[in-house]
């Protein structure tokens, strides 16, 4: 079977939970793939009215159903039977996909950005800075592997392009990789759908282990995936017997990575392993002179203490606002210089396209606070760093917006059925009501939904 023959069964998997049975066998099982080109799946249809019904009424499920098989397919071509010819004559060459998965070659992927320079250090972060930077300097020694962890929107990415950065920087002869644990979960995926194809699979443990830095960020997103976590044991090895640093990031602590392989976790844990905190208002307020100064953003002092008074758990967020408001500063030609201009500007941008707070504004919202893509909330994905996400967006629609019926919202969230609603709601009522900190952590997402 070809590749494109493999993710397209894949993707008919996950559409026919999705669309009534007629429309599948009017339009879906309709369709035949054709070749992958530029990023998109082309698939075929024999009539344009099932070209035309599909785009009509499913490219949303299905371009999700697509990117949820194969991350790097970033949708669907459909062309018609009689004009394949083109197509197969140019189908992508065999070269490119080796290249994919070949870590070395992608060396330079850090953000310019995302530098120890660029990152402000305070009590909250001091020790994973330092640990950083340590392992920066001499890769490979006493520090490995490196663990960080921390709630989203604090650092932690930053911290691990910054390490990039750095030893290129010091050694640009340096393999260096990054990538995330879902990316590496795909490229994995990828080459065991190639099972045919004996020699990718060696080429993706070989470059792994080839390399001098290995770094994963978010690898919470591992929970579940036990061939993921087999084959980075294995690399892990290898890499650590070898001397060869290891950088990992988790949005929680290893003993909260409860599905994870006890022998994977047990290494996660063997080496150093760094929290990052919340920062203090001070901290805060020199991220954000920091960042009005790399954006070049003219906001005054009390613009500054301001922002920082109103976003306290995620820097992210925090960011966010502050470009938001330097945007219509600069707009205006103006400086940002009061609070009441602060308000106008953040209440303005989020009336763009549209003033009303609907199902999508919430999710965004939701989305942009937990740093995780719409496409995966509204997935079929269930995995723990996921389902809490999901959980607090249908929560929040339930709250704010009290008249949607529960199977609309159901549907909404990848056609989930409306216990699902009952029962996420339910769950969210309970832990506020157990924990302050969570209470206050969804009334900051709420308010951010509110006064946008
Ligand atoms: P995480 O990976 O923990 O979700 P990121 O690394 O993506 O968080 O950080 C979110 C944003 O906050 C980035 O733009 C990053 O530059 C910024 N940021 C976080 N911590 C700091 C810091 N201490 N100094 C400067 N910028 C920071
Ligand atoms: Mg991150």
């Amino acid at each position: 079977m070809k590749d494109y023959e493999k993710i397209w069964s894949s993707v008919l998997d996950k559409i026919a939970p999705l669309v009534s049975t007629p429309c599948y066998e009017i339009y879906f099982s309709k369709l035949n793939p054709v070749a992958i080109k530029d990023g998109k799946l082309i698939l075929s249809a024999s009539m344009p009215s099932v070209r035309n019904g599909i785009m009509k009424n499913f490219s949303a499920p299905l371009n999700m159903a697509i990117r949820e098989s194969m991350e790097k397919i970033e949708g669907a071509v459909i062309i018609l039977e009689k004009d394949i010819a083109e197509y197969i004559e140019e189908e992508a060459a065999p070269e490119e996909k080796k290249e994919e998965f070949n870590p070395s070659m992608k060396k330079i992927n850090f953000h310019k950005d995302y530098t120890f320079d660029n990152f402000v250090i305070g009590d909250s972060n001091k020790y994973a800075a330092a640990a950083a930077k340590a392992v920066a300097e001499h890769p490979g020694t006493n520090l490995n592997p490196l663990f960080i962890y921390g709630a989203p929107g604090l650092g932690k990415t930053h911290i691990l392009h910054a390490i990039g950065n750095e030893i290129l920087l010091n050694n640009p002869s340096l393999k260096v990789y990054y990538t995330t644990a879902e990316n590496f979960t795909n490229d994995l995926i990828y080459s065991l759908r190639n099972s045919n194809n004996n020699e990718l699979i060696r080429q993706f443990r070989e470059k792994y282990r080839n390399l001098d830095v290995l770094m994963i960020d978010d690898v919470q997103f591992l929970a579940n995936k036990n061939s993921s976590q087999e084959s980075l044991f294995n690399i892990f090895n290898d890499l650590y017997t070898a001397e060869k640093q290891i950088i990992l990031s988790s949005d929680r602590p290893v003993k909260e990575l409860t599905i994870i392989d006890e022998r994977l976790s047990s290494r996660f844990a063997s080496g150093v392993v760094a929290d990052i905190q919340p920062p203090a208002f001070e901290t805060r307020v020199a991220i954000l002179q920091k960042k009005a100064y790399q954006y070049k953003i003219s906001v005054t002092p009390e613009v500054i203490n301001y922002i920082a008074e109103r976003e306290k758990y995620n820097i992210r967020l925090m960011e966010g606002m502050l470009k938001t408001v330097g945007y219509f500063a600069s707009l205006n030609n103006r400086v940002a210089d009061s609070i009441e201009f602060v308000t106008e500007a953040l209440r303005e941008s989020s009336n763009n396209p549209t003033n009303d707070i609907n199902i999508e504004k919430i999710t965004k919202v939701t989305c942009e606070y937990f740093g995780i893509k719409q496409t995966d909330i509204c997935g079929k994905k269930k995995t723990k760093e996921l389902v809490e996400p999901r959980q607090m967006a249908m929560y929040l629609v339930t709250s704010i917006l009290p008249d949607i019926p529960l199977a609309t919202i159901g549907q909404f969230f990848g056609g989930r059925d409306h216990t699902t609603v009952i029962h996420a709601r339910d769950k969210i009522q309970q832990r506020i009501t157990e924990d302050t900190i969570y209470k206050k952590r969804v009334e900051d997402i709420k308010n951010l939904v509110l006064n946008k």
